[in-house]
């Protein structure tokens, strides 16, 4: 194999994942660029899926990861009266042979980039080293990647004429709250639409018996109000979700109660972008949200990221030719994060909440005069198939792994 040097733009969950990706098939010529002045444990909970957290276990950081994170066992989705609409289990519980892992966003990353600054060795990092797309040519790398997220500054050279990303007028405030186990301590669930729903599930398990519960209150707004702030850092008061949730409260669980003693709170928009036809220029490719930024919709946006990760590390091992490695990576990745984009958009598994709500605006009697069984499990199904976690397909096909 000859001596390949990879930069990596960009040290998120993308890029730290990348370069574990790249150290485990043999390439240890890196160099990772971040912007930011540090490793900051910024943002809230997030989602590792099954077939995400296959590539962390073959990647030997699964066990590291769940020490800090909830296996989560069971989704369920309510209405906005907190009628029950679908119950379906997670992970393992669900046949699959890795787990779901809901974890602190800061605390995922501080295992992947410990971990991968304890195999690459020290150097590899630099901080407070933003990237421009003028710097392209300078940057010393037989390989550029940018990882550097829903912002990135090298996607332009792909797609110039783009502009910032799409809003789809859904403002989304997220916090964590220390409180007691709801429905078991291992379920997520969302209830309402899309338009104005909470999505929450557990993160962390507290010595005490309690537990960090993440929350996520959507609602769009037609007021002609500005695009917020796309800033993970930007905390906000709860005065506006409390007053937009105060009749979310179920005999299982008391929303308002979550959202008042929640310890910081964030605000952002749901964003996303149209997918490209490329991710290349030159020796540059894209990879997680810099190529398919997507909305939190069935919580494949890390998860995503991490398999590009795996595939292009393995790409670039195997093909002697660079140009041909960054094509064959762009064509198994590129079109099957456009469909994951393009499903989120019609809510994606979530889409039996929107026609429950369509049909029973009142709420129901019996779900099944509402909507069939049959037309719940397709929902689901279909949408597992789309972002790569079928069980049988992700259990069953071979390892991305490259002795
Ligand atoms: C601070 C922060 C907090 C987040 N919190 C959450 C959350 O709570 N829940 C959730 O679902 N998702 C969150 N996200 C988004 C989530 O991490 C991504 O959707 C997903 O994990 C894909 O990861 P990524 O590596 O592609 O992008 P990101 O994780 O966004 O990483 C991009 C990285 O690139 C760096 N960067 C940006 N521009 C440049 C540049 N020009 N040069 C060099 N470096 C650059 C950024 O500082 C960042 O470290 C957060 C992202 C960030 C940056």
């Amino acid at each position: 194999m000859r001596a390949v040097k990879v930069v990596i733009v960009g040290g998120g969950i993308g890029g730290c994942a990348l370069a574990l990706a790249l150290h485990a098939a043999g390439i240890t010529d890196i160099e990772v660029r971040e912007a930011a002045d540090g490793v900051r444990e910024l943002g809230v909970g997030i989602n590792v899926l099954p077939h995400a957290m296959r590539e962390l276990d073959e990647l030997g950081v699964a066990d590291q990861v769940a020490a800090v994170a909830v296996a989560t066992s069971e989704l369920s989705y309510h209405n906005r009266f907190g009628q029950m609409i679908w119950l379906e289990p997670r992970g393992l519980a669900a046949g699959y042979r890795w787990p779901q892992l809901s974890v602190h966003r800061g605390a995922l990353l501080s295992v992947l980039h410990g971990e991968a600054m304890r195999r690459l060795g020290d150097g590899r990092f630099h901080y407070s080293s933003r990237v421009e797309a003028d710097d392209l040519e300078n940057l010393d790398g037989d390989v550029i990647v940018a990882c550097d997220g829903v912002h990135s500054a090298l996607r332009p050279l792909v797609a110039p004429a783009e502009g910032p990303p799409l809003w789809n007028g859904v403002t989304m405030w997220r916090g964590t709250t220390i409180a007691e186990p709801f429905l078991g301590g291992r379920r997520m669930i969302m209830a309402g639409v899309l338009a104005h729903r909470v999505v929450i599930y557990p993160i962390r398990d507290l010595a005490d018996g309690s537990q960090l519960i993440n929350w996520v209150a959507e609602v769009r707004k037609e007021d002609g109000r500005p695009m917020p702030r796309q800033d993970w850092d930007a905390t906000v008061d709860v005065v506006e979700p409390l007053r937009l949730f105060d009749s979310f409260r179920f005999d299982w669980l008391n929303v308002p109660s979550l959202i008042e003693r929640a310890e910081e709170i964030l605000c952002y928009p749901m964003v996303d972008r149209e997918p490209l036809t490329t991710w290349r220029h030159g020796r540059m490719t894209l990879l997680g949200d810099a190529a398919h930024p997507m909305y939190p919709v069935g919580s494949n946006g890390a998860s995503q990221a991490i398999v590009d990760a795996r595939v292009l590390a393995r790409e670039l091992r195997l093909r002697p030719d660079l140009s041909e490695a960054l094509a064959a990576y762009e064509a198994q990745r590129l079109p099957a994060t456009a469909a994951v984009v393009l499903a989120n958009r019609r809510a994606g598994p979530e889409r039996s909440m929107e026609i429950v709500a369509e049909r029973a605006p009142n709420g129901f009697e019996r779900l099944a005069d509402v909507i069939s069984h049959d037309e719940l499990v397709t929902i689901a199904a279909e949408y597992k198939l789309t972002a790569g976690f079928d069980p049988a397909m992700l259990n069953d096909r071979p390892s991305l792994s490259v002795s």
